[in-house]
């Protein structure tokens, strides 16, 4: 018998996580499992950021050139990132509502707080972060702009940032379609087939995707040591879950009464990238497999997924913003209440937005910006450290869980902005070779 590809990701994690569980109780097993089973993750994840580039490069300078029409593109622009900004808004509200239903940081008793203080404020993780966030907030207020813009394509290519490949492929695919077809026809072939040979290289990797999970669930697992401050942050961890848990209603609310698909065949589609994306904990990573998904499973053609998924990955982050209108809110529930006003709470709906925007694609980019959301309300800069201390402990978790929500709301506005241009197809080409790991 033949099992569907998210059953084997399924087992792989939750053998993973046994295994983790396991090497936690035995001597040097730690050790073990980060000498000799956490670089089989790494490779993993390498490979998935290999492709990535030149998977986006490829796929939008073809799909732009297939558009054959400029206004076409100005639509699909406008039309995404009102969604992308709509979503997010959405998010946050739910987060908001969320924190301060429930209270998750009222009442924490004092023992709690300095145990957590002792363990984590002077901890490297928390100083990185902080380290970190303020390089990002030392940049002008207009360089997310300047940003997008490369001086330099290999530099760019090379560095991976997303926004100047998407700018530099939209700017080729337009060239492309204002110079003659037949001067034009070699290079879109050339990125026509490059794209084809990279999904090729997607579906081997994925082949390998169950082992690596493995790896990388186990890894996850050996770095939880503190149980009982984990037990004293669950009622804010489940704040966030619950929240994700709304977010993903949501998506299926759209996806079943904006594109009339049904819910559960979409997320059965696209269960491989969540399931990576829960593992990875980085929407840049997944992305070769989002694409991968939503062209090959969900039906959407490639012109809409080759822009709507790359600019979402990096600058729509629904579970991201969701988390930090949580987490700052509980933070000053814990350290700072007085904080706490109706204007404050307005303005952490407009710097969420803009700071998951920021967020890079990467794991816990999410906390570093949280960071920056907390400064723009006036957090005393002497408690910052301990906010994030205190929220350190479940960070990986919930980023795990926010970047399932991250990577699942790109592949819904993809499915709508498709739709809304006559570019989702109803009955996606299965692949030849599906049937060696789809049952
Ligand atoms: N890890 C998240 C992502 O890659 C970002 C974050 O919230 O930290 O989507």
């Amino acid at each position: 018998m033949k099992l569907a590809l998210h059953w084997k990701i399924i087992i792989g994690m939750i053998l993973g996580i046994i295994f983790g569980f396991i090497m936690n109780s035995v001597d040097g097993g730690r050790n073990f499992v980060s000498d000799w089973i956490a670089p089989f993750g790494k490779i993993f994840i390498n490979l998935l950021k290999l492709i990535a580039v030149p998977l986006i490069l490829a796929s939008l300078i073809k799909g732009i050139s297939d558009l054959k029409d400029i206004s076409k593109i100005k639509k699909m622009g406008l039309r995404t990132i009102l969604i992308y900004v709509g979503t997010t808004v959405v998010a946050i509200v739910i987060g908001l509502t969320i924190v301060n239903t429930i209270k998750p940081g009222t009442g924490m008793p004092q023992d709690t707080i300095e145990k957590i203080k002792m363990k984590y404020e002077n901890d490297a993780g928390v100083s990185d972060k902080l380290m970190k966030a303020s390089a990002q907030n030392d940049a002008g207020p207009l360089q997310a702009l300047v940003d997008i813009f490369p001086s330099n394509i290999f530099t760019a290519l090379g560095e991976a940032k997303m926004l100047q490949v998407i700018f530099f492929a939209l700017f080729v695919g337009i060239c492309l379609l204002l110079i003659s077809e037949k001067k034009a026809k070699p290079l879109v072939d050339f990125f026509d087939s490059l794209n084809e040979v990279v999904m090729k290289m997607v579906d081997l990797i994925m082949l390998f995707a169950p082992y690596a999970v493995f790896a990388l669930m186990a890894n996850v697992i050996i770095a939880f040591d503190d149980t009982e401050i984990l037990l004293k942050l669950l009622t804010y961890a489940l704040c966030v879950v619950f929240g994700l848990a709304l977010m993903i209603g949501f998506y299926l609310i759209l996806i079943k009464v904006y594109t009339k698909k049904s819910p559960l065949w979409f997320l059965n589609k696209l269960s491989p990238a969540q399931l990576l994306a829960f593992s990875t904990s980085s929407s840049a990573a997944t992305l070769p497999v989002t694409m991968e998904r939503v062209e090959e499973h969900l039906g959407v053609d490639k012109e809409v997924a080759g822009f709507v998924l790359p600019v979402g990955a990096t600058v729509n982050m629904d579970g991201t913003s969701l988390y930090q209108g949580i987490a700052a809110v509980f933070i000053m529930q814990v350290i700072w209440p007085e904080g706490l006003t109706f204007t404050n709470q307005l303005i952490i709906i407009a710097t969420a937005l803009l700071a998951s925007i920021g967020s890079a694609a990467v794991p816990s980019a999410g906390m570093v910006m949280l960071v920056i959301v907390l400064e723009s309300i006036g957090f005393p800069a002497e408690l910052l450290p301990i906010g994030l201390a205190l929220i350190f402990a479940v960070d990986r978790p919930l980023d795990m869980c926010r970047t399932v929500v991250n990577v699942t709301g790109d592949a819904t506005v993809s499915m709508m902005v498709a739709k809304s241009l006559g570019k989702l197809h109803d009955n996606p080409k299965p692949k030849e070779w599906d049937d060696n790991y789809e049952a």
